[in-house]
């Protein structure tokens, strides 16, 4: 994996944007792996596919790319915020590759694959319309929250310039992997109990650690009444997984 981009295919293009597109889309096919599956390369669609950018030859699966210049926020600008909960309400999106990059220094700096089943509406922030004196007026756009996704679900490649072990990212993507849940709102009690999870500041936590999060998962599901063997039954999900261990008594600790 080469960071710098490669600049002699910016030739040719004027506009910024342009450039962006052309040097952030070559760096993926050029260098990345499809983690679900370790094939060496994926590949580019051609044209402009309305739901992907990539697919891997192997096992199929497509990706979409986010890139930005500079770090990367609290939040991600995406496109129109109706056809984003469309899609990850229909189970048909790709998995994302998150990109923050110098411009300056031509090179990237981050990436993160954030796999498909991680995006629940929650982490969806809704825009304000564009105003009636734009070229677009009512247009409503959408912002990814990447601080509302659970750590389990943001898998980094590439951290501040340096590349992560293939054989990890291949790891935690199988983990990943494991906590999909085809159902839209058990998905949403899964992400939510993982948050809660990741808040608990230490690697060994009881039962009492989640049940103080009891209001606050009945405030997000009022409809259920059972919020505690709720968490109980996710717990039990997430050690299937091998997320958390069971150490008896009622105690956890997190697996890393
Ligand atoms: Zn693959």
């Amino acid at each position: 994996m080469e960071l710098s981009f490669d600049m002699t295919l910016s030739e040719g293009y004027r506009s910024r944007s342009q450039i962006a597109r052309r040097l952030t889309e070559s760096w993926i096919y050029n260098n990345m792996f499809c983690p679900r599956c370790e094939c060496e390369h994926i590949k580019q669609f051609e044209n402009n596919m309305p739901v992907a950018d990539f697919y891997c030859p192997d096992c199929g699966n497509q990706y979409e790319l986010k890139s930005k210049n500079g770090k990367f926020g609290k939040k991600i600008n995406d496109g129109a915020y109706n056809t984003m909960i469309e899609r990850i309400t229909s189970n048909n999106n790709p998995d994302f590759f998150l990109m923050a990059y110098s411009r300056s220094e031509c090179r990237v700096s981050d990436v993160i694959l954030v796999p498909k089943h991680f995006f629940v509406p929650d982490i969806i922030e809704r825009r304000k319309p564009l105003a009636s004196t734009a070229r677009r007026a009512g247009w409503v756009g959408c912002n990814i929250l990447l601080y509302k996704i659970p750590i389990q679900g943001r898998i980094s490649i590439v951290s501040n310039g340096s590349i992560t072990n293939k054989n990890y990212v291949l790891q935690k993507t199988r983990i990943a992997q494991s906590l999909k849940i085809e159902n839209i709102s058990a998905r949403g009690w899964l992400m939510d109990t993982l948050h809660c999870v990741n808040a608990i500041d230490a690697e060994e936590f009881c039962l009492r650690d989640m049940y103080n999060f009891e209001e606050l998962l009945w405030q997000k599901h009022p409809a259920n009444n059972n919020v505690k063997p709720k968490i109980r039954q996710q717990l039990q999900f997430l050690r299937d997984k091998g997320v958390i261990e069971f150490l008896g008594n009622g105690y956890y600790r997190k697996v890393k």
